[in-house]
């Protein structure tokens, strides 16, 4: 019978969990494993120990914002000094951006923790202090919080027995049930957390959505994941698939027999077994990042105790790297020649600084590439070394003169470590 307007249809049931029993089997096999092996890290110990709801929330807030992009073992250290220096949301909210800048440094995507901080503004001005209690209030109350951080904040603290959709569970789900169709599409993305919301366990939400994850870190990786020591693999049609493969792959019968079917392998890209399980998840193609180029100058000094300084600037307060401090840039239009690149970067210098400068006093020092999510930076680097002091109008551009151990205690980005 055909569905009225606007409803969807149910997805064929290769790519549900519909079997109560199996759902039950699933969480308890996933939890089993998830006590044995799970990982010691601080904002687990926190979470569980924590008799403060209000602090809870925001130990683990703090850990899902660092995770975001960036690896366990590199953010266990941020998060440690992060807590030392702000335990709770007020103390937070009355950071500089500066000090939150610093903190950060080296951790990448320096936006989340200037919005987080904004965050734990709100929270103490608006919200009395106390953090919203459900993954609903979460998302609509808090700036930067979008739909999976309210989902592990509210599971994890609070025991809201609500499913998280990550990189990770995205790839465990459509694995488990043999999701190839693109997992970036906002149809499959729905699924999933459809699915999530269904098989999360009722009373121990947080550790399972925990677990889902960890599976996903640490035994369903991307790419050659550990199958034979995997907890839910009796519940894995992939891995099932692998196994048994398919007598013969008939291109243009749909894999779970559904002819069209949305959530399998599109027809021009069947099951390939030399593949197995990593056929799933599949993804469109993804945009090649912008290329683009920067001169950069060293100016330095001597300074007063005879050891070198050099000069750095504070970036503007919005955009890429907003706020942070790096040595004076200028960006460069794209096949600009050595000499006239040079040219431009002595004008700028000298508009700026009032100095001087010409080009042929620069000295070429190297390149240095730096990739960030979305742009693939190269700086041109250059040094100056001068005789006398330069005044900066304030008013232009925020200015200092630092060491290089006050250069790395500074708040700036990694790449300007680099160079
Ligand atoms: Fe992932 Fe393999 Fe486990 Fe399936 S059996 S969930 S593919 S690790």
């Amino acid at each position: 019978a055909a569905l009225p307007a606007g409803t969807q249809a149910p997805p064929p049931t290769p790519h549900v969990f519909s079997d109560p029993a199996e759902i039950g089997a699933l969480r308890r096999n996933l939890l089993a494993w998830y006590d044995r092996c799970k990982r010691d890290l601080p904002w687990r110990t926190l979470a569980a120990t924590e008799p403060d709801a209000d602090r809870r929330a925001y130990a683990v807030w703090v850990s899902e914002i660092m995770l975001q992009q960036t690896q366990v073992a590199t953010v266990i250290d941020y998060y440690n000094r992060w807590m030392q220096k702000w335990p709770t949301l007020q103390a937070l909210a009355q950071a500089s951006l500066e000090e939150v800048n610093e903190l950060w440094a080296g951790l990448g995507y320096y936006s989340r923790g200037k919005r987080l901080q904004e965050a734990a503004k709100k929270v103490v001005s608006e919200l009395a202090g106390r953090m919203p209690r459900t993954a609903e209030d979460l998302q609509k109350l808090l700036p930067g919080v979008g739909r999976y951080t309210a989902g592990a904040i509210a599971s994890i603290s609070y025991g809201q027995a609500t499913g998280v959709v990550d990189g990770n569970v995205i790839r465990v789900l459509c694995r488990l049930r043999c999701i190839g169709a693109d997992s970036s599409s906002p149809a499959v993305i729905d699924q999933l957390w459809d699915m999530a919301n269904a098989l999360v366990d009722r009373s121990r939400p947080g550790d399972f959505n925990q677990a889902l994850m960890e599976l996903g870190a640490t035994v369903c990786v991307p790419k050659a994941p550990l199958c034979r020591e995997c907890p839910v693999k009796q519940h894995c049609r992939a891995w099932r698939r692998k196994l048994f493969g398919k007598p013969t792959p008939v291109p243009d019968v749909e894999d779970c027999g559904v002819g069209g079917c949305p959530l399998c392998p599109p027809a021009m890209e069947p099951w390939d077994s030399s593949l197995g399980v990593t056929n799933f998840p599949r993804k469109a193609a993804k945009k090649q990042p912008r290329v683009a180029r920067t001169a950069t100058c060293v100016l330095e000094r001597r300074g007063c105790h005879g050891a070198p300084e050099y000069l750095i600037v504070q970036r503007p307060s919005s955009g890429l790297l907003a706020g942070l401090w790096e040595f004076p840039s200028l960006p460069l239009d794209q096949d600009l020649q050595e000499e006239k690149q040079r040219e431009a970067l002595a004008d700028h210098l000298r508009a700026w600084t009032g100095w001087p400068v010409v080009a042929g006093g620069l000295r070429f020092v190297g390149e240095v590439v730096h990739i960030f999510s979305h742009i693939h930076q190269t700086y041109v680097v250059y040094s100056l070394p001068l005789d006398g002091d330069v005044t900066l109008d304030p008013a232009l551009t925020p200015s200092r003169w630092v060491t290089e151990e006050e250069f790395h205690a500074s708040a700036v980005s990694t790449a300007m470590k680099k160079v």
